[in-house]
């Protein structure tokens, strides 16, 4: 059997997220995993570095420009579409038909230096074994500018983007499919890793062990979301570096 504390997710479920008093994982209950696949906005970085504010507003500036909306309603659509669509550039492509490689050049054409290199977590990824994946919605070349910024390129075999899933974004099972079919990813023997909790249930479904990293700004856990959070952690460098002696 997995790892998989059986009992922690009724807490999930009952308590609000940030009071969770979850122990923390524990290196035995990965030691079976080979791929290891990682969000990237908000996951590998920092929420706290606004990287991705700046990715909203542009968002919300497309529509304007695109609909002629005010600030204000182009806002509460973007919010809308992301509910509703899983992300904004669902939403336009299925309600405006938008042309989603116009749209997602011009909302990732943001300044990253806010992004700073991030040598422990670089450490920490390092002493991990297996192979290391990133799965974004986003697109190759945001994640390729990030990435870099972070100094952890090298640690990656590839990312996935969201050409890669056909523009179907994550909660979307069917990036998911596409992601263990294009790598060969044995779902039983891989783990991912994401600060949006929506996006972990399709991962858990295909048989993967999901760790939840809160305390980002889209860090809603909803009940039906509990049981396919297997681990919940607040600070990613020190949960790999704690699953290795030499990292961290
Ligand atoms: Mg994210």
């Amino acid at each position: 059997m997995r790892g998989i504390d059986k009992a922690a997710p009724v807490r999930h479920i009952t308590a609000a997220p940030m009071s969770l008093t979850d122990s923390p994982p524990r290196a035995h209950s990965f030691g079976h995993i080979e791929t290891w696949i990682f969000d990237l906005d908000n996951t590998l970085y920092p929420s706290s570095c606004r990287l991705y504010v700046e990715v909203e507003q542009r968002m919300a500036r497309y529509i304007m420009d695109e609909l002629k909306l005010d600030l204000e309603g182009a806002h509460a659509l973007r919010r809308r579409y992301f509910q509703e669509h899983g992300t904004t550039l669902r939403g336009l492509m299925n309600e405006y038909d938008v042309e989603p490689r116009h749209f997602l050049d011009y909302v990732h054409e943001i300044d990253v230096s806010a992004v700073q290199p991030a040598p422990a977590l670089g450490r920490a990824l390092a002493a991990l074994p297996g192979r290391k994946l990133v799965f974004t919605n986003g697109t190759r070349i945001h994640a390729e500018r990030v990435l870099d910024r972070l100094e952890l390129s090298h640690h990656f075999a590839a990312i996935h983007d969201i050409v890669a899933i056909d523009f179907q974004p994550k909660p979307n099972a069917a990036g998911y499919r596409t992601l263990i079919e294009t790598y060969a990813i044995e779902p039983r023997r891989a783990a991912m890793i994401e600060d949006m909790a929506r996006n972990l249930p399709p991962a858990a479904a295909l048989g993967m062990t999901t760790i939840w990293l809160r305390g980002g700004p889209h860090d809603e856990v909803e009940a039906h979301h509990a049981g396919a959070i297997h681990h919940t952690i607040d600070d990613l460098t020190e949960f790999l570096g704690a699953l290795t002696p030499a990292g961290g």
